[in-house]
């Protein structure tokens, strides 16, 4: 048990990630007083019926009043309305993070819409599944995971202390915490989790667009292959669009390259050259056993599914 970090919390937007941040953060005992303002009223009605906080409102503002530590959870173009609709509640002192997938878009958003008596730490949890909503979070979402901070370029004390609060926070809650420049953020995200996104909406895309293969084939006999990218592809629509449109050079920039490396891979296939295709498939799998080394993938089969609860759109081959 680490103590109360922060004595109120407010978050704003509960599905998933929020609502894990709080069941994490009232399992290890860090808050105290739990806030939320959340835009739907059916996620409202679900708060409230699952106890995970002590006040639900659809009003930012009268969340946030008092509030200690502020978590915007809200999909990442909604970060800057939410925290100007917060703006008039927050109190001098306070610190407001984000749990946004793009960080360079969101850090402006947030830094724009607040006052400067008010700490702003974007963060990332590297953590997730296809799930939304409040009924699908879990505490132990975060166990183990990687959050990256990405705080603004202060060398006072106070703001000092107010990132150590903050590492504290989701220290407790069972991360590993890595602090990082916004835009090296965007570009290392774009490889490891946008473009697999990508990937997965187009691939399952086309294999739905195929005229030769009906549908029900492509459910019928869905391999494994497919079926893990469908998973990703079931990931929230709001959510990935915000993405895609917040970190648009980064994942150009990635997907000019990968495009590149496909056309690679066809010339191999068309020329039969055998040796190309082992080469490559050898050095990926080498990568795959490197993800399992670092504890950041089971080497179960499924992935371990199985057995323990989903985990992780966000890190995995996403
Ligand atoms: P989610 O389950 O859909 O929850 C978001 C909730 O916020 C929804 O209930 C939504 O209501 C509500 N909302 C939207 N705008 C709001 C506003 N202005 N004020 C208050 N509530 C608002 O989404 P999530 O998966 O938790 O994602 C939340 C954030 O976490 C996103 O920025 C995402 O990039 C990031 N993230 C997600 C994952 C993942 O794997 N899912 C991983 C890491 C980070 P409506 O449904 O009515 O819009």
């Amino acid at each position: 048990m680490s103590g109360v970090v922060y004595p109120k919390m407010a978050v704003i937007g509960c599905g998933l990630i929020g609502s894990s941040v709080i069941r994490g953060a009232r399992a290890a005992g860090v808050v105290g007083e739990i806030a939320v303002a959340e835009a739907s009223s059916q996620a409202r009605e679900r708060i409230a019926a699952l106890g995970l906080a002590d006040s639900v409102t659809d009003d930012p503002a009268q969340a946030v009043r008092d509030a200690d530590l502020v978590v915007f959870a809200v999909p990442v173009m909604a970060m800057g309305p939410a925290a100007k609709a917060a703006a008039p509640g927050l109190k001098a002192g306070a610190t407001i993070t984000d749990v946004g997938s793009v960080k360079a878009a969101v850090a402006e958003a947030l830094a724009g819409a607040v006052s400067d008596d008010v700490f702003v730490i974007p963060g990332h949890p590297i953590a997730g599944t296809e799930q939304s909503g409040p009924d699908a979070g879990f505490a132990e979402l975060f166990h183990n995971r990687w959050i990256i901070l990405t705080p603004q370029v202060r060398t006072d004390a106070p703001y000092g202390e107010a990132v150590a609060r903050l590492t504290a926070f989701w220290t407790a809650l069972g991360s590993n915490v890595e602090t990082m420049d916004a835009a090296h953020h965007d570009l290392v995200l774009a490889v490891t989790s946008h473009l697999p996104h990508l990937i997965a909406y187009n691939i399952v895309g086309t294999a739905a667009d195929l005229e030769e293969v009906t549908q029900a084939e492509v459910m019928k006999y869905s391999a494994g292959g497919f079926r893990d990218f469908t998973r990703i592809a079931a990931s929230d629509p709001t959510m990935w669009r915000d993405v895609f449109l917040t970190n648009k050079e980064a994942v150009l920039d990635v997907l000019g390259r990968f495009t590149e490396d496909l056309q690679a891979l066809s010339r191999a296939i068309r020329w039969g050259e055998g040796d190309k295709l082992f080469e490559l498939f050898s050095r990926t799998r080498d990568i795959r056993r490197g993800i399992i080394a670092v504890g950041q993938e089971s080497a179960e089969p499924n992935f371990g599914r199985d057995h323990r609860p989903p985990e992780d759109t966000d890190t995995k081959p996403q």
